[in-house]
């Protein structure tokens, strides 16, 4: 990326700019994307390496079936000839919504749409139960709004931008000849708008601890006006006792948001299904299809149709791209390396831990359990997970069948799993995502082999410059087992009180403490949302102490300068404003400039390293500085 630091700010007043300025003057925002650097461009150097690949293979296949399935599917997206012969398919799909004009009719045909994929006024799946992560639960919570968070109903811009999305639906259903399209949509956003009163906003579903309600099953099918019993009956053979209902309060509101409005559903369910759908059947239409999302975060146009391709198959095939991608461009060496230090960042964890002065003894022994329990996964799993071979399609159909096809067997996958055990070998991300995560549930951390490349990490770079890049991500995934949501989860994964009530406290002041320091941070003309984004900034500052740490075991004379600067330099990024501000509402990680600038000033050491004087703008007094672990 850039090879010289900017030298019109000096690094003591802005450090994010001093390292990153010079690039982003220069960068310009590809038109298909919202924005550009750090984790986009790396994005874009996997994909252009998967493409090339793919396209070799349509040309001589390869010798894993898994593999050419992916193939096939990608070459079957990039022939549109073919695709819009599925047209008859979608129209037919969703003129079945015309019969459901009450709560009996729905209640007969519910099971057909469940399990055809069907948008209902609900959603509902199996998914790992956070009292006893041993086994599956049934979920059910309320179904997404058109703005993409709650809050937005009530900002200046929210009648203009429903009015592209309704110019957006009346072209697409003009385009496909289906009658009475003004009426359709206007039933559609009027259904949206009670959905938006009653569902969580993103600052809500932030705490995912509050998610875990469990219902028993009587109490929720006196809360709906259908036969929800015979559904789940029909679907897993016998009806789970408890559901787990993510936001109660849509569950109390159901019975009045379907009361009388079976019309609004249908007008909405079936837009919803046409919107979804309709891009499988030209590149005109998904390019139709992608006008609101683009008016959102600032996009200009479309990605290419192969960009699309490759990301429409990684929803159905990416564990087999991921363990290609790992096993080709991903070394053992570079693995056992990376390896080292994840253990190195567990030890210091522990070493953090133990000199500790605000936590007993008691609750340092339950968090070293639960480091000690975490499971580590690097680059990509040895194993294909089963799902991947029941994924089979028909050449013959069109793509729109296919991805309902594919669609189908997803869920029955993971809707055949209610009564099974967990198995905590499966991976949730992979090997050819550049990101990384903490999964509460399985109290495991997963480092995808994309993510593990500069400048995160190399084997080119300084010890230090790998601290700064990769081990601060390493720590920030450790340290979710410990941010507000994972403080309340045991080494099982489960939600449990490990804490005496003393230590509780002292830890809620501390997230009160960072909610503080983010709360009302601007960019963009936008503010930072301090409680949508403390668990991200938790981590973050977890990540960066426990990194320092370690670099101080591994190399007792290291030098502070080339840690810092790398760390601002994996958040180098530059974004559209629409998205920023979109960001800023919707997404629980804090932005880039804020992660890099505002985290650093915490510690001594960055200091240290750059001199910072009190007249610095980096400067921040030592009583307002915080580190949580
Ligand atoms: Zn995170």
């Amino acid at each position: 990326m850039q090879n010289e630091f900017n030298d019109n700010v000096r690094v003591q007043d802005d450090l994010y700019n001093y390292v990153n300025g010079k690039w982003i003057s220069k960068a310009k925002i590809p038109s298909d994307q919202s924005s550009t650097g750090g984790f986009i461009d790396l994005r874009n150097n996997v994909e252009k390496i998967m493409l090339k690949d793919l396209k070799k293979f349509i040309k001589k296949p390869s010798k894993d079936e898994l593999l050419n399935r992916a193939v096939m599917l990608f070459n079957k997206i990039l022939d549109e000839n073919d695709r819009i012969k599925g047209k008859d398919y979608l129209i037919k799909k969703a003129n079945y919504l015309d019969n459901i004009n009450s709560a009996s009719d729905f209640s007969q045909a519910t099971f057909y749409l469940y399990n055809n994929n069907y948008p209902l006024p609900f959603n509902m799946g199996v998914s790992e139960d956070m009292g006893d992560a041993t086994k599956f639960s049934l979920c059910l919570m309320g179904p997404s709004t058109i703005l993409p968070d709650t809050t937005m109903y009530n900002s200046p811009n929210a009648k203009a931008l429903l009015e592209v999305y309704k110019n957006m639906v009346l072209t697409i259903l003009n385009k496909l000849e289906i009658a009475d399209g003004e009426d359709l949509v206007n039933k559609t956003l009027a259904f949206d708008k009670l959905i938006s009163k009653i569902v969580k906003s993103s600052e809500e579903w932030a705490d995912y601890i509050k998610c875990y309600n469990p219902y028993p099953l009587d109490k929720v099918c006196e809360l709906v006006d259908f036969d929800f019993k015979s559904l789940l009956i029909s679907r897993y053979g016998i009806a789970p006792k408890n559901i787990i209902i993510y936001d109660p309060k849509f569950l109390d509101n159901y019975k009045s948001l379907m009361n009388n409005n079976y019309n609004l559903y249908k007008a909405w369910a079936k837009v919803k299904l046409i919107l979804g759908n309709v891009g499988y059947l030209s590149e005109e239409y998904r390019n139709l299809a992608g006008t609101f999302n683009r008016t959102i975060n600032g996009t200009k146009k479309m990605v290419s149709l192969d960009k699309y391709a490759y990301r429409l198959i990684n929803n159905y095939y990416d564990e087999v791209l991921g363990v290609y991608y790992g096993k080709k461009y991903f070394g053992e060496e570079a693995k056992a390396d990376v390896i080292n230090i994840v253990k190195n960042l567990i030890i210091s964890y522990k070493e953090l831990l133990h000199k500790n002065n605000w936590l007993s003894k008691e609750t340092i022994e339950k968090a070293c359990l639960k480091l000690d329990k975490m499971e580590i996964k690097i680059g990509y799993p040895d194993k294909i997970n089963d799902r991947y071979y029941a994924l089979v399609f028909s050449e013959n159909k069109s793509l729109v069948e296919i991805i309902n096809d594919l669609d189908k067997i997803l869920n029955e996958y993971s809707d055949n799993r209610l009564y099974n055990n967990v198995d905590r070998t499966i991976w949730v991300m992979s090997g050819n995502t550049v990101n990384a995560c903490y999964n509460p549930s399985f109290n495991d951390i997963t480092f995808p082999a994309a993510i593990l490349q500069a400048p995160f990490y190399s084997k080119e770079q300084s010890i230090e410059a790998n601290y700064g890049g990769i081990g601060c991500v390493i720590g920030h995934e450790i340290s979710h087992a410990f941010d507000n949501n994972g403080a309340q989860m045991d080494e099982l994964g489960n939600i449990k009180n490990w804490w005496t009530d003393e230590d509780y406290k002292n830890f809620q002041t501390k997230t009160n403490l960072m909610i503080e320091q983010f709360d009302g941070l601007e960019l963009e003309g936008a503010k930072v949302n301090g409680k949508l984004s403390v668990s991200e900034n938790i981590a973050d500052n977890g990540g960066v102490t426990s990194s320092i740490i370690s670099l101080k075991r591994v190399k007792s004379d290291c030098n502070f300068k080339p840690f810092f600067l790398n760390y601002a330099k994996i958040w180098c990024t530059k974004a559209r404003p629409e998205y920023t501000k979109l960001l800023l509402t919707i997404d629980v990680h804090g932005p880039a400039y804020y992660r890099a600038n505002m985290q650093v000033r915490n510690f001594s050491e960055f200091y240290q390293a750059f001199d910072i004087k009190e007249s610095d703008t980096m400067y921040l007094a030592p009583e307002k500085r915080l580190i949580i672990w």
